[in-house]
């Protein structure tokens, strides 16, 4: 049935993202313990401290094994993609839902953008997304008396396609607001509510490239925005498949990026694979030094870690914003830590692209690309 493919889907994606939450958190750490350990090896000079540290070094590799099938294990789980027609898919859903409603006594408009509005998703994901949002909904109507209203909204916007979903219910305050995307977050009673619902959510819409984000005043109702990006020609389909083939064709070649990054790794692995395409990569490990360098250069793109130590990135991109305001608009954010509330927050509220820590090459040249052309390659 309906409702056991929901639950499966459900499963799966709880521990796809579970999984590559513990992926990512583990790769820093890894990635120092690896490399000090490299560094003391070269300057021991005791037999028995040289094996001493040949056994961390090889422990560490068998951890880098692990998070590797973790993380293969995680993107094994992420479902086909197809283009699917969101409005087609919304309607649906309120089909499945409607008997609940008449039951809630709750009353649905729809504000469907006309024609059809394309995305590439996986349709009992999305499904599942829209779902748990409309249930959470018509769970908070329960409280209010009066009459009850759900408000479905979608509009294609540029390159996005937002669906926007309102109620009239006792909203969010804001202390909670920042939290509700958290995994075993709730207010609800015990063996009611598991918390799990609007994370999963959020690890289904992150996985399309997309965004989730909640707008609420207490007492006024809770409106929760899915974007994601728009599909208008098929065409691209095929260029998608051709993948490495494209990437040498060197478009991005001589542009200036700016790699700011404590980890020495990951600076170096940015540098080296940006460079070849034929663009020019200077790195910075730290705010301050990226400042140096943006104050005596021009930079076409300015890539930057988050946590960093001397200056944070959120620290650098605000100095930016007041010294350099044309600057902002150049900045890709990178993260390793995909949980963390103060930096969830920024990147939504900077609205830059952001890459996740680990993140491939092809991840990399995708977001990098699609800075400069405003498209996917
Ligand atoms: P659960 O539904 O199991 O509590 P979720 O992750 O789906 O888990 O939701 C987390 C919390 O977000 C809910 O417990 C509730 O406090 C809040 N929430 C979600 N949607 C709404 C809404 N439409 N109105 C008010 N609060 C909401």
């Amino acid at each position: 049935t309906v409702q056991n493919r929901l639950i499966e889907v459900e499963k799966l994606s709880a521990i796809g993202m579970l999984v590559s939450g513990i992926a990512h958190e583990l790769n820093n750490p890894l990635t120092s313990i690896i490399g000090y350990t490299d560094l003391l090896y070269g300057k021991a000079s005791d037999d028995r401290d040289r094996k001493k540290l040949e056994k961390i070094a090889s422990e560490a590799q068998r951890a880098v094994r692990i998070v590797k099938n973790l993380s293969t294990f995680a993107r094994e789980s992420k479902a086909d993609k197809s283009l699917i027609d969101i409005n087609d898919l919304l309607r649906q859903v309120l089909k499945f839902k409607g008997r609940d409603f008449v039951l809630s006594n709750i009353r649905i408009v729809e504000k469907f953008s006309p024609g059809s509005m394309h995305a590439m998703a996986n349709p009992a994901q999305m499904e599942q997304v829209f779902l748990n949002i409309i249930n959470n909904a018509e769970h908070a109507l329960k409280l209010i008396h009066g009459e009850k209203v759900i408000t479905l909204e979608t509009v294609s916007k540029d390159d996005w396609i937002e669906v926007r979903v309102k109620d009239n219910g006792p909203g969010i305050s804001e202390e909670h607001l920042k939290k509700i995307f958290f995994p075993f977050f709730t207010t609800k009673d015990v063996g009611r509510g598991t918390g799990l619902g609007l994370s999963i959510c959020y690890g289904i819409v992150d996985e399309h490239r997309g965004k989730i984000y909640a707008e609420s005043e207490s007492g006024r109702g809770a409106t929760f925005v899915v974007k994601l990006p728009a599909r208008r020609e098929s065409a691209r389909d095929a260029k998608l498949e051709m993948g490495s083939e494209r990437i040498e064709s060197g478009v991005l070649s001589g542009k200036k990026i700016l790699i700011v990054d404590d980890e020495q790794a990951v600076q170096e692995l940015v540098s080296e694979f940006l460079s070849i395409h034929g663009i020019i990569v200077e790195e910075a490990s730290n705010g301050v030094d990226a400042l140096d360098k943006v104050k005596a250069d021009d930079y076409d793109l300015i890539i930057a870690d988050i946590k960093m130590p001397v200056l944070s990135g959120i620290s650098l991109y605000n100095i930016v914003r007041e010294q350099y305001p044309a600057l902002m608009s150049r900045f890709i954010f990178i993260t390793g830590d995909s949980v963390n509330e103060e930096t969830n927050q920024f990147i939504h509220q900077s609205g830059r692209p952001f890459l996740l820590k680990p993140f491939s090459s092809d991840d990399l040249y995708r977001v990098v690309y699609s800075f400069f052309f405003r498209t996917q390659p």
